[in-house]
Order: structure tokens, then C-alpha cells, then sequence
């Protein structure tokens, strides 16, 4: 964009000046009922939008592109150019053109960033949208920086947080909180090193924003935190947190002056500090491969439609408050026992009490999301009917109190102890509002009669315009003598008396003329007039008072944010827990006992998500047992789709959910503290960044190998899948054996595998037990029992999966021969690869398909690394 354009016209010199200032957004421009955009942004946003680009003056040598949006319609375009990654500048009118000298000023209302969203369009009610900042230390560290400050808050319920990382796990333990907060947006400072910057080290689909080294100043945060917080909080954070988790803090709050501008951010008042050592670090590896929040396929192409995640099985909150706390307990299990015994008590409690489940579910299904309408309080962005909506709300609390009061258990005594009916709240709210309110402030229609005399005698005013009105048609048409004579009214000539064509010849020679229709016309009188502007008169000065009186409340109810958070976050609990037993009770799941010992002891475990697939023959439940002495790592073999994955998963998530402090699905269960789950399952997300299979499955064996303590919990998946037979047996073995004698190791493992070799192991180390899944084998088919029971499997059934597969029969002949001979020791390559023909293998093809692949492989135009993974893939296939 240059200033020497064609165009420049009061209005374009006004747009120029204010785009100047928002150079990296798209600018919404309000031009009468449109939001207009010029230039680049008219290009770009007719692209992302699908809408006809234009240009201001055709005729000119240098039109300006331009396209624009009903205003009334602007959201769904903002929410489509947000999803896009762009951010926008909304520019109304903040003068009543009508009364404006001249050129209308124009002024950036609100800055749209994916991080900063609080309409409820926007951010759908169940997600979060964390904006979070992020420093590394900047230590003249020269490899990676080691010490990482992280923020976060979700605008919308001024949940605001902060943590920091250090030492050896820093970049792992960051990696974990990014993918648990899944932040839409990240600050990071403009000289931000490159290698952190990967996608793959941060949280993906969200937008990186790189903002001056000085946002992350010590002293600048320390002041910004001043200004935000009362001194006792202030006091608490510095004590807790190091400097990198103060300064990204700071580096938020600037941002968010900066984008903001119209309301404060007062509903931020309290820190979430996140302390190692109360929950269990849970890295982004295990929240995907046990799908606690989101279905693996949803990273493809939610291919398989509506599928469940841990989160979705025991969802059973009746408020999106609920909803949210539900999500942040599963991505955040507790190490603290005393923290699970409570919930574990309170869920047992309402479990046992069927009605006071019943009563409390029923009253809260009344609840809105009186934390978010809480958030929209403190930002000024209230609408009339949010308060409506918060009133209907607050209506419900005292109905809760009573059933709280029949519960002995700490938590629910605590809530009810605390329980704030907020009356007085609700009271104000009931005192101003009509039952019916408008969208907009600025409409009337808010304030209830009696609550202010002005706002009643106005009304008064008005009503009485309307009689004065009726009369004077009535006057008009005993003097005229015209009986179809009316006095109307329309937005654009006001009030007017209309005449139909035949009797104009009798309209006296007061009247006026204003618009002549095909059929009448209208006219006006200077006693119209004169009543005209008393009525109106009246209306603009009512719709003022209203919403004055409207924001006075706003602000009056805005001074005890702090008090409506924490009536949502006593909601969301009681929604959690009330939810938990409800589930509990659904699914038939039991209380587990959680102790600090290391025995982990689950009598007829299920997996929880998928017992609740529709299964032929139902879930076949299954026992556990874990220990440090005799039951430290287990092999388990089995065929493949015997149901071993299965197995693993669903002991991790039953001791997941106990430290969730949710019921679990087993008929009775132990649970060791565990202060870890690792996992190595299934394929990564890797794949896509260029690394092949095994190396994958490799970094991540080492990572859990370097990570897990004696506390943790370790699953692996068929390690050394990705290559050759002997290599992937060989490091398998060694690494079962790693875990169980290391000596900061010892780890519970639970370690699928197909070699069967593995079972070995058992008899040479102390604490390795072989399991195997059943199977039966009837005429050459398998069954499977899905039933692990002790002992090894003594063969690998392969043969038999792919013919249930439906390979062709010569391949499975073949394939016998093939194993046969290899069982017999029988190294006579000569025979396997030259076997005599039998009549079916006649009908294969000859040479290996690997064979043909190799063939066609252009060596000089790959890079090494391709080759590699070539050649991994290739193996992987043999
Ligand atoms: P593996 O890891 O041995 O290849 P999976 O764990 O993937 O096998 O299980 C294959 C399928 O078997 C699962 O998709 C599930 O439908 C079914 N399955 C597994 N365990 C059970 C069980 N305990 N009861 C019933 N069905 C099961």
C-alpha cells in the first residue's frame, strides 16, 4: 500500500492512519452497514472467504481492491479468517454518524488473535483457548537453553497459569504442558531460538507470535503483575515460581493491554502454579497413543467418525464448567494421595446416595457457563442478556445448598461449608432486568418499571405520545372528514398522516406534503411535528438512561468477579464429582484402593473405551498383577489381534482414572502410587517429520528408558517391529532386560511381543513373568479367548491371522513350508529358495515385490536419509 494512491479521499487518508497501526491484521473497516477491507487485506480476505473482490473507483488509474461483509454477519467471517490463522482488526464507528461534524471517527474496538477470543461463537463452551507465552532462559547456554518459563491463560474464564522448567526433562516437561494446554496461540520473544520454534517441539495448530524481547522483562512483569494483582498473590507467586514462569506472566498481560483495550482484566486474579511433584507429568507420546482427549483417526481424517476417548467414556458433567474441569483432572492425574482419597470419598458418597445424585445433577442442568459469563462481566463485553442468562443461573444456587448439607464426605462438606447463594447478586440482577431483555445494551427494553423514576416517567411520556397520538388522528379526521385518515410512522420520515388518492381533494392547506406513494400521500403538520419531537425525544433519552443503568449494574457486578469464579469453579466441582459416580454407576465401575505401596493388583480389569464398543461376545475382563518382587515385568505374547495392546492399555488407563480419582471398571482393584505412565505404542506422529518407523520407536524407548523411575509405569508395544527379526529380538530382549536390572530402573513393565523367544526370560531374571493371551486351535483355525492367562506362547499364530485376513491360500501354504523348515533348524537355503513347485505355487508371481520395488528405486535422486527410510520400510515389509 502506498500513500500516493489514487484514492484519497477523506475516508481512505482515515483508513491509511488507522492501518498503519494494524499492519499484520486484517482491518474490518466499518463503512455505513458494512465492514470493508482495502488493498492486501481485500485480496487475502476474498480468498480465505470466497467472497467478490472489487474496487473502490473502477475508473481511476490505480483502483483499490476492495471487498467487504455484511456487518450483522461479521463473526462467521472473523471465526472463518481466525481458523485461516490470520488475526483482525474490527474498526467501527464510534460516533452516531447523524450527529457527526463531518468524517465519522473511526476507532480498533477489539483485536481479534485466536489466543484472545471470548464470544461464545468463537470458542465453542466445552474447548479452551489458552493464549500462552514462552521464554527460555537466556543463560549463555550454547546448545538448547535449559530453563523454559511458561504462561497461559484462557481469556474467557481468566483462567490464568504458570509453570517453569528446568534441568534435563525441561524441553519434555514443556512439550507435556503445551500438548495438555493445546494453546491457540504462543508469544514468544523476536529473538526466540530457532530449534525451539519447531512445530514438533510445540504445540501444533496454533499460531506462533513473536513479540519484542522487552514484553519478557523482568522489572516490566514485575510491574505488570503489580498492577493485576492484589500484593498477597504477588508475594505467593515470586516465592514459588522462578523468574522465566514471572516473565513469560508478564509478557500476557502486555499482550493483552495491547489487544484489549475496551474492558479490564480484572477476572484475572489468582495464578495456577503448577509444582512438580502434585501431578503426574504426563508426556504428549501417552495423552496420544491412550487417546485421553482426542481419538487417534481425528488426526487423520476422522475417518472413523464418532470415536471415544477416555475423556468421552466417563463425561458425564451436566455443565460445560464440568466439562472443562473433567478434562483438566484427566490430562492431570494426581500423585497426591490424599488429594484422590477425597474425590474417591465424594465420588463414593454420591454414588451411595442415588436421590442427592439425582437432585444435584438436576438442579445444575440449570446452570450456565456462569465462569465464562463471569469472564465476559470483567472485559466490559457483557450483553443484556448474559446477565439474564447469569441470573437464571445464580437462581439455582440456594436449591444446591440444602443438598450438599446431607453429605459427610471432606469435599462435598467443604463445598458446602463454603457455599455462597450469592442472593444478594441474584437480587440486583432481578431488581434491574425485564424477564425479556434485548441482545444490545443500547436498544431499551432492559430496565424493569419502578426501578428508576426517570426510567418510569419517560416510559410515561412515551405512552402518553401514543394516546396524544391516537387523538390527534382523531381530530385530524372529524376536521378533514376523512375517515380512512392515519397517522404512521417509519424509520425514515418519522411520524407522517397519510391520505389515500380519492380524498386528497379534501386535505386542508396546513398539511404539508413529505412523499407521494402510487396510492396516497403523506404529510406532516406542525402539531405532528411538535409531538413527534417529544416522543422521540423521549425514546433517545430512555434507551440512554437504560443503558447507563445497564452498565452501572455491569460494574457493580463486575467488583465481585472474584466471588462468581469461584461459585463456577464450586459448580464445576460438584458437576465433576456428581459425574464421576453417575458414571461409576452406569458402567459399574469400582472405588480403587491408592496407596503408596508398588503392588498394582486389578481384579477383572476392562478397558473402559473399548468395553463400550459394541463387541460380539462381549468384553472379556482380565486380572493384573504388578509388583517389585515376582511380577516386576511382564512378557505377554499372543498372536496378533489376540487382544495384547488391549491389555496394556487398559491397565494403564484403570490406574490413569484412579489417580483421576474416578471409580474404575475391574471388580476390584490395588494401585500403587505410580508417578509415570509411560508408553511406547503404535505409530507416531513422527512418520510425517522424515523419521522412519524404527528410529521412532527407537528415540522413544530410549527417552522412557533415560525417564522412568522404579514408580513408573512402562508399556511396550512390540519393540523392534520396525526391523529385521534377529536385530529387533535381540534389542527387545536386552531392553526387557535393561528395565529390570538397572538399578534406578526396575520399573512395572508390562512388554507385548510376538517373539516368542522373549518367554525365555522368565526363567534366567528374578521378577519377569510370561503371560500370553489364549487362544484355541481348532482344525487349523484360531480362536481367540481374549483371556491372558500365565505362561508363554509357544508360537506366533501369524500364519493363522493372515489367513483370517483372507490372504490367498497358495500364500499361506507356502508360508507353512517356509516355517516348517526354519522350525526344523533347517538353515538349507537352497531349499527355500528353490522349493520344488507344488501346483499352487505355480499360479504365484515370481519374483518378491520388495524385489521389483528395489528395482525401480532411483538411488542418485534420493538423499541419504530417504534411502534409509526406503530401506526401514522395505525391511519393515519382509
Ligand atoms: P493385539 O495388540 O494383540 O494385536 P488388540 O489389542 O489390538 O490386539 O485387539 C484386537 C481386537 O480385539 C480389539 O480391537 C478388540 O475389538 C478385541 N479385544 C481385545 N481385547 C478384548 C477383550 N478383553 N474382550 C473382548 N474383545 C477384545
Amino acid at each position: 500500500m502506498t500513500t500516493n494512491d489514487a484514492d484519497s479521499t477523506p475516508l481512505m487518508r482515515q483508513y491509511r492512519e488507522i492501518k498503519e497501526a494494524y499492519r499484520d491484521a486484517i482491518l474490518f473497516f466499518r463503512v455505513g452497514d458494512f465492514y470493508e477491507m482495502f488493498y492486501q487485506d481485500a485480496e487475502e480476505a476474498s480468498r480465505l472467504l470466497n467472497i467478490a473482490l472489487t474496487s473502490r473507483d473502477k475508473h481511476s488509474a490505480n483502483p483499490v481492491p476492495l471487498c467487504g461483509v455484511p456487518y450483522h454477519a461479521a463473526t462467521a467471517y472473523i471465526a472463518k479468517l481466525l481458523k485461516a490463522g490470520r488475526t483482525i482488526a474490527l474498526c467501527d464507528q464510534v460516533e452516531d454518524p447523524k450527529s457527526a461534524k463531518g468524517l465519522v471517527r473511526r476507532e480498533v474496538v477489539r483485536l481479534y488473535t485466536p489466543g484472545t477470543l471470548v464470544d461464545a461463537e468463537l470458542v465453542p463452551p466445552d474447548e479452551t483457548a489458552y493464549l500462552a507465552a514462552l521464554i527460555a532462559s537466556d543463560a549463555a547456554a550454547p546448545a538448547l537453553p535449559s530453563t523454559f518459563g511458561l504462561a497461559a491463560i484462557d481469556l474467557s474464564t481468566g483462567d490464568f497459569r504458570l509453570s517453569s522448567f528446568e534441568g534435563e526433562q525441561a524441553l519434555l516437561q514443556l512439550q507435556g504442558e503445551l500438548s495438555r494446554l493445546e494453546p491457540r496461540e504462543l508469544l514468544v520473544p523476536d529473538a526466540a531460538d530457532g530449534a525451539l520454534l519447531e512445530p514438533s517441539n510445540l504445540a501444533r495448530g496454533c499460531r506462533i507470535c513473536a513479540v519484542g524481547h522487552e514484553a519478557f522483562d523482568l522489572a516490566a512483569a514485575e510491574s505488570a503483575l503489580h498492577k493485576q494483582f492484589p500484593a498477597s498473590e504477588l508475594e505467593r507467586l515470586t516465592k514459588l515460581d522462578s523468574s522465566a514462569g514471572l516473565r513469560a506472566a508478564g509478557a500476557i498481560l502486555s499482550y493483552l493491554r495491547n489487544t484489549q483495550r475496551h474492558g479490564d482484566l480484572r477476572h484475572i486474579r489468582a495464578v495456577i502454579i503448577h509444582q512438580h511433584g502434585d501431578d503426574m507429568p504426563l508426556d504428549p507420546m501417552t495423552i496420544r497413543n491412550l487417546e485421553l482427549v482426542r481419538p487417534l483417526a481425528s488426526d487423520r481424517q476422522e475417518e472413523t467418525g464418532n470415536r471415544h476417548t477416555l475423556l468421552s467414556v466417563i463425561d458425564r458433567t451436566v455443565t460445560v464448567m464440568g466439562k472443562r474441569l473433567l478434562r483438566e483432572w484427566v490430562l492431570r492425574p494426581s500423585l497426591r494421595i490424599d488429594r484422590i482419597t477425597e474425590r474417591l470419598d465424594a465420588v463414593q458418597e454420591l454414588l451411595q446416595h442415588l436421590e442427592t445424585r439425582v437432585d444435584l445433577r438436576s438442579a445444575l442442568r440449570g446452570m450456565q457457563d456462569v465462569t465464562r459469563l463471569t469472564g465476559r462481566l470483567a472485559l466490559a463485553r457483557a450483553t443484556p442478556r448474559d446477565l439474564s442468562v447469569l441470573k437464571q443461573s445464580l437462581a439455582v444456587l440456594p436449591a444446591l445448598r440444602p443438598l450438599l448439607g446431607r453429605c459427610r464426605s471432606t469435599l462435598l462438606v467443604r463445598l458446602y461449608a463454603e457455599w455462597d447463594d450469592a442472593a444478594d447478586l441474584h437480587d440486583l440482577l432481578d431488581g434491574l432486568l425485564l424477564p425479556e431483555v434485548p441482545l444490545s445494551s443500547r436498544d431499551g427494553g432492559i430496565v424493569k418499571d419502578g426501578y428508576d423514576p426517570t426510567v418510569d416517567a419517560l416510559r410515561g411520556a412515551m405512552r402518553d405520545g401514543k394516546q396524544w397520538l391516537l387523538e390527534l388522528e382523531g381530530r385530524e379526521r372529524t376536521r378533514t372528514g376523512i375517515d380512512s385518515l392515519k397517522v404512521r410512522y417509519n424509520q425514515v420520515f418519522g411520524y407522517y398522516i397519510e391520505v389515500t388518492k380519492p380524498n386528497l381533494s379534501r386535505v386542508p392547506p396546513d398539511y404539508i406534503r413529505k412523499q407521494t406513494l402510487v396510492n396516497a400521500e403523506r404529510f406532516m403538520t406542525a402539531e405532528l411535528k411538535e409531538l413527534e419531537e417529544r416522543i422521540t425525544g423521549a425514546d433517545v433519552k430512555l434507551k440512554a438512561l437504560e443503558a447507563e443503568l445497564f452498565d452501572r449494574l455491569v460494574e457493580r457486578l463486575a467488583a465481585q468477579v472474584a466471588r462468581l469464579q469461584s461459585i463456577g469453579a464450586r459448580l464445576a466441582l460438584v458437576d465433576v464429582l456428581a459425574g464421576l459416580a453417575e458414571v461409576a454407576a452406569l458402567h459399574r465401575y469400582v472405588r480403587p484402593e491408592v496407596d503408596d505401596g508398588e503392588t498394582i493388583e486389578i481384579i477383572e480389569g476392562r478397558h473402559p473405551v473399548v468395553e463400550r464398543l459394541d463387541l460380539e461376545g462381549g468384553f472379556i475382563p482380565n486380572d493384573t498383577r504388578l509388583d517389585r518382587e515376582t511380577h516386576r515385568l511382564l512378557i505377554i505374547t499372543g498372536p496378533n489381534m489376540a487382544g495384547k495392546s488391549t491389555y496394556l492399555r487398559q491397565v494403564a488407563l484403570i490406574v490413569l482414572l484412579a489417580q483421576i480419582g474416578s471409580f474404575v471398571p475391574a471388580s476390584r482393584t490395588r494401585i500403587g502410587l505410580v508417578d509415570r505412565v509411560f508408553t511406547r505404542v503404535g505409530a507416531s506422529d513422527n512418520l510425517a517429520a522424515g523419521q522412519s518407523t524404527f528410529m521412532v520407536e527407537m528415540s522413544e524407548t530410549a527417552h522412557i528408558l533415560r525417564h522412568a523411575t522404579s514408580r513408573s509405569l512402562i508399556l511396550l508395544d512390540e519393540i523392534g517391529r520396525g526391523t529385521s527379526t534377529y536385530d529387533g529380538l535381540s534389542l527387545a530382549w536386552s531392553i526387557a532386560e535393561y528395565i529390570q536390572s538397572a538399578p534406578h530402573l526396575g520399573a512395572r513393565t508390562l512388554f507385548a511381543t510376538h517373539y516368542h523367544e522373549m518367554t525365555q526370560l522368565e526363567g534366567l531374571r528374578p521378577g519377569i513373568r510370561n503371560y500370553r493371551v489364549a487362544v484355541q486351535e481348532r482344525d487349523g483355525d484360531v480362536l481367540f479367548l481374549r483371556k491372558i492367562v500365565e505362561g508363554g506362547a509357544d508360537r506366533s499364530y501369524g500364519i493363522h491371522v493372515a489367513k483370517l485376513a483372507g490372504l490367498p491360500a497358495a500364500i499361506l501354504t507356502r508360508a507353512q513350508e517356509v516355517l516348517h523348515q526354519l522350525e526344523q533348524g533347517g538353515q538349507s537355503s537352497d531349499r527355500l529358495q528353490n522349493p520344488e513347485p507344488s501346483e499352487r505355487d505355480r499360479s504365484l508371481p515370481a519374483p518378491h515385490p520388495i524385489l521389483s520395488e528395489m528395482k525401480q528405486m532411483d538411488l542418485f535422486s534420493m538423499t541419504p536419509l530417504e534411502a534409509m527410510n526406503r530401506l526401514a520400510d522395505l525391511k519393515r515389509r519382509l
